[in-house]
């Protein structure tokens, strides 16, 4: 079921083992919506240990090196994920764009590696909110993903399927503040004729995620608006009692 809509717990510099019965509850009620794909990327100290855990949904990082191995002292890179049994990874996520300065093609060669080594890729992109005041949000947005998206020779010969893009306004993480339905729209759309742009047809493929400030009250409405493939949720996929009912708003199935 490649188009179902994938929902996607970060939990950030989040979580020890004390927060396993969450995921496990998380996993528990994946299993009532399996037109949803979910998964949760937890720090890598747990990714093995969630991996392990989890039955209806999947593990993934946060980050990953663009080197397969060697002297990068604290990093941890895509194979490394796999062996872990991670089945994705997210690459460009703004806080590390702003933390450690990771630029565009960083980013790229990141998402390349991801997808060498097997793994799904969900790459970020976003504006700030000076450049959305200032009119160049979607001028922003479609050079990042110009230049944050895997070459298509990467991607036609390694991922169908396992590349997706999550939209999000970075003024909008963790503020609780959401773009207005129109404007998740329209660059969606924008996204989208990037995609195409950059991969032809194949550029219809993707599954393009919003994320910032996605929430059980928000949830239903910003996954109904056109061209949203499913969500990446920071603050609420820490407990099932928050991320569950996103889960359920992305579904067709009766609860
Ligand atoms: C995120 O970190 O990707 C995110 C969207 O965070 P929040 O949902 O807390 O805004």
């Amino acid at each position: 079921m490649p188009n179902r809509p994938f929902i996607v717990g970060n939990w950030k510099m989040n979580g020890s083992r004390a927060m396993l019965p969450e995921a496990r509850a998380i996993d528990r009620a994946a299993a009532r919506y399996p037109d949803v794909s979910v998964g949760i990327a937890p720090p890598f100290t747990l990714v093995a240990v969630l991996a392990e855990a989890l039955t209806n949904s999947q593990a993934g990082g946060q980050d990953c090196h663009a080197e397969a191995k060697g002297a990068h002292t604290g990093d941890v890179s895509a194979p490394m994920l796999a062996d872990a049994s991670a089945s994705f990874v997210i690459v460009g996520h703004s806080e590390r764009r702003a933390d450690h300065g990771e630029t565009d093609a960083m980013v790229k060669a990141k998402a390349e590696a991801a997808l060498a080594a097997g793994l799904g890729v969900i790459v970020c992109v976003g504006e700030t909110l000076e450049q959305r005041d200032a009119g160049k949000a979607e001028a922003v947005v479609s050079a990042q993903v110009d230049a944050s998206l895997p070459s298509a020779e990467a991607i036609s010969v390694a991922a169908q399927g396992r590349v997706s893009i999550a939209y999000e306004p970075v003024w909008a993480i963790g503020t609780g503040r959401v773009p207005s339905a129109a404007d998740v729209e329209a660059m969606h759309a924008a996204i989208r004729a990037r995609l195409v742009g950059a991969l032809g047809d194949a550029g219809q493929e993707p599954r393009i995620l919003y994320g910032g400030s996605v929430n059980a009250g928000n949830a239903a409405e910003l996954l109904a608006v056109k061209g949203v493939g499913g969500a990446l949720v920071g603050g609420a996929s820490l407990t099932a009692e928050g991320f569950v009912p996103i889960i359920a708003a992305a579904s067709r199935a009766e609860d």
